[in-house]
């Protein structure tokens, strides 16, 4: 697949826009592509835009300050000491990936006068190379999360191991939204999961099915990204 031309990324997204349910809020990942992407993607009607580092969104927020209604998302993970860059500069957190890195987010949030959307990204089935929280973590950190209240612990991040099956991966998507559900049936008054960011270009309409709200993607709309 090639680079994709202004025409065909224009083209794609509107015709994926028209098949979303109104639930469902398009990402549009743009890690390692240039402004000028965004801004293809800005005129056909794109409002919110993933981003993997914080220093590389930055430099492209400063080019893009005509643009003040995007929405930045920052979907990968976050070392603890930029985690006051990345309160700054994204209403959005998909990569909560650790109780450190949580509280640590709190605690800058506080300072900042902010509460950002927060995901708290979670391994259904185990997969040592990622980030996140394993289902047992997770469970044991539920009390503690709860009371980071400068945080809007409102999201799932879940991500299928690299080469899962489809039916693997539709399994970890229903037992993600499974986890949403259970975790509100136990009332923490700051854990009120109704969204999930689930789904890739690889896997979204698998994503769509399971009831995902957040898909992130890049290749589907913009083609190949070019290697770091
Ligand atoms: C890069 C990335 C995406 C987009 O991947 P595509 O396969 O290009 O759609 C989505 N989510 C995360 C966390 C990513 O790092």
């Amino acid at each position: 697949m090639a680079m994709a031309s202004a025409q065909q990324i224009t083209t794609r997204i509107l015709e994926l826009q028209a098949t979303l349910p109104s639930t469902v809020t398009l990402v549009a990942v743009t890690k390692l592509l240039p402004t000028e992407v965004i801004r293809i993607a800005y005129a056909a009607g794109v409002r919110h835009f993933g981003e993997s580092r914080v220093q590389e969104a930055i430099a492209k927020q400063t080019e893009l300050q005509d643009c003040p209604d995007i929405t930045w998302h920052l979907i990968g993970h976050l070392q603890t000491n930029k985690a006051r860059k990345a309160v700054e500069h994204f209403q959005w957190i998909h990569s909560v990936d650790s109780l450190k890195l949580a509280e640590r987010l709190n605690q800058v949030a506080a300072e900042l006068g902010k509460r950002p959307h927060s995901c708290l990204q979670v391994k259904m089935v185990p997969d040592p190379p990622k980030a996140g929280f394993d289902l047992a973590e997770l469970e044991a950190a539920l009390p503690t999360l709860n009371q980071l209240t400068h945080l809007d612990l409102c999201g799932l991040m879940a991500i299928p191991p690299q080469n899962s099956r489809p039916a693997e991966i539709q399994q970890i998507f229903e037992d993600a939204k499974q986890l949403a559900d259970r975790i509100n049936q136990s009332n923490f008054s700051n854990l009120k999961i109704h969204q999930l960011s689930m789904g890739m270009s690889g896997d979204y309409p698998l994503a769509l099915a399971a009831g995902t709200t957040l898909i992130r993607l890049g290749t589907t709309l913009f083609g190949p990204r070019p290697t770091p």
